[in-house]
């Protein structure tokens, strides 16, 4: 009795120091939902979608989210979800509604010295629409490595001079909200990978500048911009601190600093959420 008291002892330390951080919940447009599939009793992970993107799907068991079911969803919520209708997200043959709450982000007002990246040649918008598409393309990878990633470390040292959300107005014209998080640091200072990851895209972009995109798996990747330096090709596998390039000031920008975006099942999400609080 006293060994199995032991036993249980240790599995119980053993489970409370392994178990898998996740995100923190935030049911708000820009932030994530932590979906408990009840009633969903198959031994391999179940086949989620929100909005029509595949959904990052978890075990339950070994997490730190306190649930009775087997699988967890992590769905990201997009910024333009509206508060008043309710979500929904399907796993397998079964439906699961969530309601969200509305958040009020706060609008920024930038001065950008080239005029071209507020008012766009029709050359400029070409080139964006062909960029876009392959950036979409790098967010909608899917793939399945062994263990999902579900926390993060910060890929740059400074302070956060832009948060994710904010409205944003461009020499006083309003465009698309800010999609990332802001990490002001010197020209040159390293990026670095905060998770294992595979490379799936590199570029030049117009309003990103240098840019490099990681794959964690399981619908979940991250976004490099404005970068002096890009040491990395596609198809490099990473782990946590491998330096990906250096800061710059490339794009549209006001000075350098690392934007940095967090995309979950095609959705960029607020990345404090995947920081350990
Ligand atoms: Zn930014």
């Amino acid at each position: 009795m006293q060994k199995l008291m032991i036993f249980i002892g240790l599995l119980f330390i053993s489970l409370t120091t392994y178990a898998q951080p996740l995100p923190q919940e935030s049911r708000v447009p820009g932030g994530i939902a932590i979906i408990p599939l009840t009633g969903i009793e198959s031994s391999t992970p179940p086949s989620a979608w929100y909005k029509g993107n595949r959904v990052m799907v978890i075990p339950s068991q070994g997490s730190t989210h306190a649930s009775e079911s087997a699988w967890l969803a992590i769905a990201g919520i997009p910024l333009s979800a509206k508060p008043n209708q309710k979500q929904h997200l399907r796993a397998n043959a079964t439906s699961f509604y969530f309601e969200i709450e509305d958040k009020e982000y706060k609008a920024q007002h930038l001065t950008v010295k080239n005029k071209r990246h507020v008012d766009p040649d029709p050359e400029d918008i070409k080139r964006w629409r062909t960029e876009k598409a392959k950036m979409v393309a790098a967010f909608k990878h899917w793939s399945e490595p062994t263990a999902a990633t579900t926390q993060f470390a910060l890929p740059a040292q400074g302070p956060y001079s832009s948060p994710f959300g904010l409205k944003r107005f461009f020499n006083k014209q309003p465009r698309n909200p800010h999609s990332g998080l802001d990490i002001a640091a010197p020209h040159g200072d390293p990026i670095v990978a905060p998770s294992q990851g595979t490379v799936v895209d590199t570029g030049n972009y117009f309003f990103n500048g240098n840019t490099v995109i990681l794959d964690h798996g399981f619908g979940l990747t991250t976004m490099y911009c404005h970068m002096s330096k890009i040491d990395v090709k596609i198809g490099d596998n990473v782990t946590t601190g491998d330096k990906l390039g250096e800061i710059g000031k490339t794009g549209r920008v006001t000075g350098p600093h690392l934007h940095w975006s967090v995309s979950l099942n095609n959705t960029r999400v607020d990345p404090t959420l995947f920081l350990a609080p």
